[in-house]
């Protein structure tokens, strides 16, 4: 199979061939199609899989269709990993022009201000942080994502984000998409899965 078989737009597809992604991974095969079809997933994953790409892949593809700023959030449990996830969105969505801004500890406050300011599309964060401008900003606007993603969900809520992460959801309008993706599904995991994804989510695994 191809991404053109999963309905990934001209635009995104020839991203994927200069980066060398010929064919998707299993779990991109699994995930992409329910995420188009608008389900919200909970989808067992491990680093190495594709996991990135398999939500990437849907958000973007519905950027191109429909662009707005502060279009997507994703959580994740590390810095690094949410630098590295934000360089992926910039990476893969570079024809769109798409603007993704990690909201981390350990950048200057200020520096990230600015970098709302300029409106991103898509909002990478750990969840400390985010809660940070949440409480002390008006910058960080949550009312218009249409996604919201935990990433690593087991290790975020391993690191005693769960209060955080309440209060990022209660932000979040009820029309948005939710994806939970995982390595392990802890009894922590699937309390969040009840509390945060739509009762018809499609499981993959
Ligand atoms: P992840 O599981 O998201 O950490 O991705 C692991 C690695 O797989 C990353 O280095 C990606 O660049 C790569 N990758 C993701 N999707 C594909 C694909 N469809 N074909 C080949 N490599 C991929």
């Amino acid at each position: 199979p191809k991404f053109k078989d999963l309905n990934i737009c001209m635009e995104l597809r020839k991203t994927c061939r200069k980066l060398k992604y010929f064919h998707p991974t299993p779990i991109q095969l699994k995930s992409i199609p329910h995420a188009l079809n608008g389900k919200d997933l909970i989808c067992a994953s491990q680093t190495g899989s594709g996991k990135t790409l398999a939500f990437i892949l849907p958000i973007l593809q519905k950027f191109i269709e429909e662009p707005h700023s502060y279009f997507a959030l994703i959580l994740t449990p590390t810095r690094e990993l949410a630098l590295q996830t934000a360089e992926t969105i910039e990476t893969v969505g570079k024809k769109a022009e798409v603007k993704a801004a990690s909201i981390i500890g350990g950048l200057s406050s200020s520096e990230q201000k600015a970098i709302l300011k300029e409106k991103p599309h898509i909002i990478v964060g750990t969840p400390g942080r985010i809660v940070d401008f949440l409480d002390n900003t008006n910058l960080l606007k949550l009312e218009k994502i249409k996604f919201l993603v935990f990433d690593e969900a087991d290790r975020l809520l391993s690191m005693d984000f769960e209060n955080d992460i309440k209060k990022i959801i209660e932000k979040c309008p009820e029309s948005r998409s939710t994806y939970l993706f995982s390595a392990t599904m802890t009894s922590g995991v699937k309390k969040l899965k009840n509390y945060c994804l739509k009762k018809d989510a499609v499981k993959i695994d």
